[in-house]
């Protein structure tokens, strides 16, 4: 479930992520009621398993079971503020009538790690987000430097316009270009962004991108700045590449 609005006095209308049908929207009759059956499995977040039957142009929820309710992200507001931009982030990625079996499986294991605590909210966060890239058509080249194919062995760079990475060498040259081609059209200014890496923040990127989707959150950045750098590199990243900003992404980093 990936968000609700009441509707009148005792209903709702819900926007649902299905693994065969992506996003739909269905109107929950009396879930606002305290009696009603379907109240519970009806709730922000909650995993179910829905009975449908469709009026019309509308869909209207019959019955609803719940699979796993996901206690664990309303225990506090940071789990919470997290879990809310995930919806919105798949909500944002997900079509209409299409199969979103990767959006699903990849939302389910990271409010799950959410719930359970089973790894910090950077990681959950960041790894989220550059799945979501890639479902969305944005996988960046991290094999090696754009320019001399060499791997990155010290520092290097993320150019989140173009997809890809460059080495120490080649990040500063491009940069000396790039400001030159910013003087002469001060437009691209806005679209030229670049994020630091270093080996470790390249592997984690590429890990978090091509693992399975089960063990997607194990790595580990101990590092402070590496984390940062994974963090800083993957928000960017999304944002540029869906061309859009999140409330709900505004609200999570005021919290910190
Ligand atoms: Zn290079």
């Amino acid at each position: 479930m990936l968000r609700e609005i009441a509707l009148g006095e005792h209903d709702k209308l819900l926007t649902l992520l299905t693994p065969g049908d992506g996003k739909i929207t269905v109107s929950a009759k009396g879930a606002r009621s305290q009696r009603s059956k379907i109240g519970s499995a009806t709730k922000l977040f909650t995993y179910s398993n829905f009975e449908i039957y469709k009026k019309g142009e509308s869909r209207y929820i019959k019955d609803a079971s719940i699979t796993e309710p996901f206690f664990g992200l309303s225990e506090d507001i940071e789990k919470m503020a997290l879990a809310s931009y995930l919806c919105e982030v798949a909500s944002d990625i997900t079509g209409e009538g299409v199969s979103s079996v990767d959006i699903m499986r990849m939302t389910l294991n990271s409010f799950y790690a959410i719930s359970k605590g089973l790894y910090s909210l950077p990681i959950i966060k960041g790894v989220y987000e550059i799945r979501a890239a890639g479902l969305s058509g944005y996988v960046p080249d991290l094999e090696g430097c754009a320019v001399c194919s060499e791997k990155i062995t010290k520092s290097g760079m993320l150019d989140v316009m173009n997809g890809c990475i460059y080495c120490e060498k080649c990040a500063e040259k491009h940069l000396n270009d790039a400001q030159k081609e910013m003087y002469e059209h001060p437009e691209l200014a806005e679209r030229i962004v670049y994020c630091r890496l270093t080996p470790n923040t390249v592997a984690a990127l590429r890990y978090a991108l091509f693992s399975k989707s089960s063990k997607m959150f194990s790595f580990e950045l101990t590092e402070r700045d590496e984390l940062s750098f994974f963090s800083h590199a993957c928000e960017k990243y999304l944002l540029h590449h869906l061309e859009r900003d999140f409330d709900t992404l505004n609200f999570y980093k005021s919290l910190f």
